[in-house]
């Protein structure tokens, strides 16, 4: 693994320090690449809890990394050394890039950028980890419109190789320079789309989970059933309902509905069965129990 130097923003150019919010899937993920690659890193979440539970996931990962030959243990530690905790958004304060990874809800994210932009340096630079929410009114609710960037990072973040750069109508292009030189230094492959709801993967793939979905509701076949048939069938490597589980149902249903109010189309219905599942609290792997139950030792389906 490539170790990068960084020094201070307003001395190269660049950007040294990253500040992420949320430390859940996506954040701990975000936090973990970034502090592979040289950054120093600051996670932040609701509680020290949640913020230290993050942590252990991302020690957890590393330590995997290593006992698969990927990484050596001393690289892990100087990594793991560079994360701190930020259990308040002032010692946000002098990050120069704060990514938002907080939960799929906008008016989570307009709080959190309420809160945080008064404390940031003004100079820097926030992006957000959305799946679906513009990025344009996100930006539109921030001090700093032309330094506002989409960042769109994919699950697992140091598994997958994909990384959706989005710009705002205002993001500006150094703005938009500084995001691609600090994804190209995790070593991730861009992909540049255009601020419409969704944006290119998950326009694509959320629309097929949601009829993966209608074909559970409608009978025509069980979850192994389609799962096996989108594996075996369409040579994908996870089946459907699977990915749904591993994405996380209430991330799956607030993109669903984003695209059904940002484009007004009712293809883009949600299923019924998949807001059923998120008002039980079925939330896929990340509660337990999803289209699987992932409480024993072998993912059981649920249907
Ligand atoms: P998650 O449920 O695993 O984590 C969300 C975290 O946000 C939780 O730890 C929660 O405590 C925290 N949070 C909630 N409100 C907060 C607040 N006010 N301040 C700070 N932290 C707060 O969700 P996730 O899967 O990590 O998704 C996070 C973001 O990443 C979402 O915007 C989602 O759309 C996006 N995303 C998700 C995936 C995926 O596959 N799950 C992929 C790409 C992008």
């Amino acid at each position: 693994m490539r170790i990068a130097s960084h020094g201070v923003f307003d001395m190269t150019g660049k950007i040294g320090k990253v500040g992420v919010i949320g430390a859940g899937q996506m954040g701990s993920g975000i936090a973990h690449v970034a502090a592979l690659a040289g950054y120093n890193v600051k996670l932040y979440d609701l509680s020290a809890e949640r913020i230290e539970a993050g942590i252990a996931t991302i020690s957890g990962n590393m330590a995997r990394q290593v006992s698969s030959g990927k990484l050596e243990d001393k690289v892990r530690q100087g990594a793991l050394a560079r994360i701190a905790p930020a259990t308040t958004m002032e010692a946000l304060a002098d990050m120069d890039l704060v990514i938002e990874a907080a939960t799929e809800d906008e008016t989570v994210k307009r709080k959190i950028f309420a809160q945080l932009c008064p404390v940031l340096n003004p100079e820097a630079i926030v992006a957000t980890n959305t799946s679906s929410i513009s990025i344009t009114r996100l930006a539109a609710q921030t001090d700093r419109a032309e330094r506002f960037i989409g960042i769109h990072f994919m699950n697992p973040v140091p598994v997958m190789k994909l990384v959706e750069l989005v710009r705002g109508i205002a993001t500006e292009d150094d703005t938009f320079e500084k995001a691609r030189g600090f994804v190209e230094s995790l070593e991730k492959t861009i992909t540049v789309a255009e601020d419409f709801p969704a944006f290119i993967v998950n326009r694509i793939l959320l629309p097929m989970i949601n009829e993966a979905i209608y074909t559970l509701y409608e009978g025509v076949g069980t979850v192994e059933a389609i799962d096996t048939a989108m594996k075996l069938g369409a040579n994908h490597p996870m089946g459907p309902l699977q990915l749904a589980d591993f994405i996380g149902l209430d991330t799956c249903l607030s993109i669903m509905q984003v695209l059904y109010e940002g484009l007004a189309d009712s293809k883009y219905r949600p299923c019924p069965l998949l807001v059923k599942y998120v008002e039980a609290g079925w939330l896929g792997r990340k509660t337990g129990r999803g289209f699987y139950d992932y409480r024993g030792e072998t993912p059981v389906p649920t249907r």
